[in-house]
C-alpha cells in the first residue's frame, strides 16, 4: 500500500531543484525518448484521435515485443527456473472485503488541495514539503499556476471504483485492484494445496493494477493504469531478526542482479535509498527502493518490503493457514515482497539504452530484450535473384526469432533506421550469397561487417544473441 514512490529527499521543493538542476540535456533527452517511442511505435499517446486521455499510453508494435521480453525473462527467472516459486493470473476486480481487509478503503488515500480561482488540483504534500510531518498545510502557499489561494486538504482514496452489473448503486461497488500483491496473500491456500510448496517459497504475479492518481506524468513513469510484477515470499515465522534479514538481503541482490545482469541497466544509474520509518507503509518493518536516475529525476524503479505477518493475518482471520507438513504446527508466514513495475522497466531500459553517437542514434539494448533480433536485406531490390535468396533466409530465421525485412533506400538508411529500434545484427543478401553462400552481417554497436556461411548463420547469430 505504499503511496508515495519518491523518498522525502525527493519531494516537493527538492523535486523542483533536481529538476531544475537536472541540465537542459536532461529535458531534452527525455523529448526525444517520447519522440522515437512515438515515431517507431514503442509507445503512442493513448485515444490520440480522440484528442488523447490525460497520461494514458498505447505500447505499439515495438513497445510490445520489449516489454514482453522483459515480462517473459523476469517470469523465467523467477518462476520457471526456480523450485521455490510457483505464478498465478489473478482476476483483478475483487471481492470489495479484500480491500477492507487490506485497509486498502481506510487508508490508501494522498491528501488533496484545489486552487480556488483555477480549480487545479495537487497533492498537499507534493507543494508543502512540511506536510508529510505536519500535517498542516501551510496556507501561505499559493497556487502555482494562478497565485489562487487552495482549498483545505482532504484524503482522496487511490482506488478506481466501478460498479458491478446494472444497479449503480453502494451494494454493487467493486474495484480495480491497486496492486497485484492481494491476490497472492487471497489465493495462498489454494496455492499452498495444490503446488505442495514448503516454507519458504514464493507466489508470482504479472498484471495491470489502477490507482487514481492525483497527478500522474513524466510518461509512462507515473499512469493511472500500469503493470507489474510482484512477488511474495513466504518465511517461517522469524526467531530472530537476523533470520528475515538474511532472507531480504538475500532478494535485494536478486533485483540488483535482474536490474543490472537481465535488463542490462547500468550500475552508477541504479541507487538503492532505505525508507525512513515515517515513510514506510503501516505493514512494513523495513523498506528499500531501487531508485533509477531517470532523465527528469532520480525516482523509484523497484521496491523491496519485508510486511511481516499482516496480510496473512489480515486474510485469514479465523486460523492460521499454514500447516507443517512435519511437524503439523500451524503458522501465520512472514512476507518479504519483490515489486517491480513494468512499465518503468520499459522505461529504464530505453533511458539507458539512448545513445547518439555521431551520424546516428542507436538503442543499445541486450539482445534477449531488442524486438527484433536481425534486419534481413537484399542488397538491390530491382534483383529478383537477390531478394528471393533473402527472402529464403528471412523465413527461415523467422522460425527461430524476430526478424525484421527491409528493401527500401540504401543500406546506410536501412542500418540507420535498426539501429534506432536497437535491432543487434543485419543481413544483407549480396552477390557474394548467389556465388559464393556467404551473407554480410553487421554488429549494431561495433557498426563492423563480417562474412557469415548461411549454413552457420543460426548458429553465428544464437552465440551472439545469447552472449
Ligand atoms: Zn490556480
Amino acid at each position: 500500500m505504499k503511496k508515495e514512490e519518491n523518498p522525502p529527499s525527493h519531494k516537493a521543493s527538492t523535486v523542483a531543484k533536481a529538476m531544475a538542476d537536472k541540465s537542459e540535456g536532461q529535458g531534452q533527452l527525455m523529448e526525444k525518448i517520447i519522440s522515437l517511442c512515438k515515431r517507431r511505435g514503442f509507445v503512442f499517446p493513448g485515444s490520440e484521435i480522440y484528442g488523447g486521455l490525460a497520461n494514458s499510453w498505447d505500447y505499439g508494435p515495438l513497445g510490445v515485443e520489449l516489454k514482453n521480453n522483459i515480462k517473459q525473462l523476469w517470469w523465467k527467472r523467477f518462476v520457471q527456473q526456480r523450485d521455490d516459486m510457483v505464478g498465478i493470473d489473478a482476476a483483478l476486480i475483487m471481492n470489495p472485503k479484500v480491500w477492507e481487509a487490506s485497509g486498502h478503503v481506510a487508508e490508501f488515500t494522498d491528501p488533496l488541495v484545489e486552487c480556488k480561482k483555477c480549480k487545479r488540483r495537487f497533492r498537499a504534500d507534493h507543494i508543502d514539503p512540511n506536510y508529510e510531518n505536519t500535517k498542516v498545510f501551510d496556507q501561505k502557499i499559493k497556487c502555482p499556476d494562478c497565485k489562487g489561494d487552495f482549498s483545505e486538504p482532504r484524503q482522496f482514496n487511490l482506488m478506481m471504483k466501478t460498479f458491478l452489473g446494472p444497479a449503480e448503486d453502494k451494494a454493487s461497488v467493486a474495484y480495480f485492484r491497486p496492486e497485484t500483491a492481494q491476490a497472492m496473500f487471497v489465493d495462498f491456500k489454494n496455492v499452498l494445496e495444490t503446488s505442495r510448496k514448503k516454507l519458504p517459497f514464493g507466489i508470482a504475479q504479472v498484471g495491470k493494477a489502477f490507482r487514481n492518481e492525483v497527478t500522474p506524468g513524466n510518461f509512462i513513469f507515473r499512469t493511472r493504469e500500469f503493470e507489474q510484477m510482484e512477488i511474495e515470499y513466504f518465511i517461517s515465522v522469524p526467531k530472530t531478526d537476523a533470520e528475515w534479514e538474511k532472507i531480504f538481503e538475500y532478494w535485494k541482490e536478486e533485483m540488483w542482479n535482474w536490474a543490472v545482469g537481465d535488463l542490462g541497466l547500468k550500475k552508477d544509474n541504479i541507487h538503492e535509498c532505505e525508507c525512513e520509518p515515517q515513510n514506510r507503509a503501516h505493514y512494513s518493518k523495513r523498506t528499500i527502493d531501487l531508485e533509477y536516475e531517470f532523465p527528469f529525476s532520480r525516482s523509484e524503479l523497484y521496491g523491496l518490503a519485508y510486511r511481516t505477518d499482516f496480510d496473512l493475518k489480515n486474510h485469514f482471520k479465523d486460523g492460521a493457514p499454514y500447516h507443517d507438513p512435519e511437524s503439523g504446527e500451524k503458522s501465520y508466514p512472514h512476507v518479504i515482497e519483490p515489486t517491480f513495475g513494468v512499465d518503468r522497466s520499459v522505461l529504464a531500459v530505453l533511458c539507458d539504452a539512448y545513445k547518439e553517437e555521431e551520424e546516428r542514434v542507436v538503442l543499445k539494448l541486450k539482445p534477449t530484450l531488442a524486438p527484433y533480433k536481425a534486419a534481413v536485406f537484399p542488397l538491390l531490390k530491382n534483383k529478383p535473384e537477390l531478394v528471393e535468396k533473402a527472402k529464403a533466409i528471412y523465413n527461415d530465421l523467422k522460425n527461430d526469432m524476430m526478424v525484421a525485412w527491409d528493401d527500401r533506400g540504401n543500406i546506410g538508411k536501412r542500418y540507420y533506421s535498426q539501429d534506432e529500434i536497437g535491432t543487434p545484427y543485419c543481413i544483407t543478401i549480396d552477390f557474394d550469397t548467389l556465388e559464393k553462400g556467404e551473407v554480410t552481417v553487421r554488429d549494431r554497436d561495433t557498426m563492423k561487417q563480417e562474412k557469415v556461411k548461411v549454413a552457420d548463420l543460426k548458429d553465428f547469430l544464437s552465440k551472439k544473441l545469447n552472449a
